[in-house]
């Protein structure tokens, strides 16, 4: 399987602020100086050193992300703005003539994890298969009517493409068995109105993909005795998007901290942990700030065998 970031962001597309990139100008080139740079062919080295809150932006579009099986086959989850590039990128495929299958898991109807939807241009080519795989019967209604007048000038039901709804047994949790031996299970998590993880399984590999979820010391307590569904884990991509400070100012926001997310991954044994849904108002530098923090509570821990990263647009990971 091979996953990839399109959107990171929670809540509302934050896009970096002019602030924010001076700072990152100002940094390099203060970097640049003290390195003695002066020769234009080694620019492009200088860049690859420079340390990841300067080399990149975290990226302000919210959640969208893409599973690739073993045999070439995509799924996304959710229609956060992170979906509207992917939409760009399929479009050069056969999505671009009307040719193209697309599936989508969804995780809930927040507005930030299907406001992309309406920009993702392979729906409106005749022709084009849209799969929504999703626990909602309210799912078609959703979308119509975040495409609705006064708030969008198209209507759902009038772009071209087809589209199939699988609804998930939410009340069994049946597993879906895909394409290839993969296998998606799915779990109900604590966040206003609902939000579901995912679980991708294929060829011994786990993915698990859990945003909007508010986990805490006793919510851990509580799933630790009924499910196995986050545990061994080669990859987790984990809601984190708070300090620990502000999480205590919104509890019962749906949200998990960084620190208390580093306490799931080592819980349940998990091998690599990506934190994601990063709250709107914090900066680059925050964020790198949240990262650090995350690193030093893994080590006060006492654990050595979890890797952590901060969820970056275009991120890959391959398991
Ligand atoms: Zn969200
Ligand atoms: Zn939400």
């Amino acid at each position: 399987m091979e996953i990839k970031l399109w959107g990171v962001r929670g809540s509302l597309s934050s896009p970096t602020s002019n602030d924010d990139y001076a700072r990152k100008v100002y940094s390099i080139l203060k970097l640049a100086m003290d390195a003695g740079l002066n020769d234009p062919d080694k620019i492009k080295g200088f860049m690859e050193k420079l340390p990841d809150e300067l080399r990149f932006i975290y990226g302000g579009n919210t959640t969208c992300a893409t599973v690739t099986s073993g045999s070439g086959t995509m799924y996304i989850i959710d229609c956060g703005s992170g979906i509207r590039p992917l939409g760009d990128e399929l479009m050069n495929g056969p999505c671009g003539s009307g040719k193209g299958v697309i599936n989508i898991f969804i995780t809930h109807n927040h507005w930030d994890h299907i406001q992309g939807l309406p920009f993702f241009r392979p729906i409106y080519v005749p022709g084009n298969i849209i799969n929504f795989y999703t626990p909602y019967n309210f799912q078609d209604e959703a979308f119509r009517k975040q495409m609705s007048s006064p708030f969008f000038p198209a209507t759902f039901e009038a772009t071209g493409s087809t589209k199939k709804y699988h609804f998930l047994d939410t009340k069994n949790r049946t597993q879906l068995k895909l394409e290839d031996d993969l296998v998606v299970d799915f779990y109900p998590l604590k966040h206003p109105g609902g939000s579901f993880a995912y679980r991708f399984k294929q060829g011994g590999k786990n993915f698990v993909f859990a945003t909007d979820a508010e986990f805490t010391g006793e919510t851990l307590e509580q799933i630790g005795t009924k499910t196995h569904f986050f545990e061994d884990a080669d990859l987790l991509v984990l809601d984190s998007q708070y300090t620990l400070d502000d999480s205590f100012l919104k509890i019962d926001w749906g949200h998990t901290s960084n620190t208390m997310a580093v306490n799931c991954g080592i819980r349940w044994n998990v091998k690599n942990i990506v934190l994601t849904h990063h709250e709107p108002a914090y900066s680059d530098f925050k964020l790198e700030k949240n990262f650090e923090d995350a690193l030093e509570h893994k080590k006060n821990s006492g654990n050595d065998s979890l890797n952590i990263y901060m969820a970056r647009e275009g991120m890959t990971f391959k398991l």
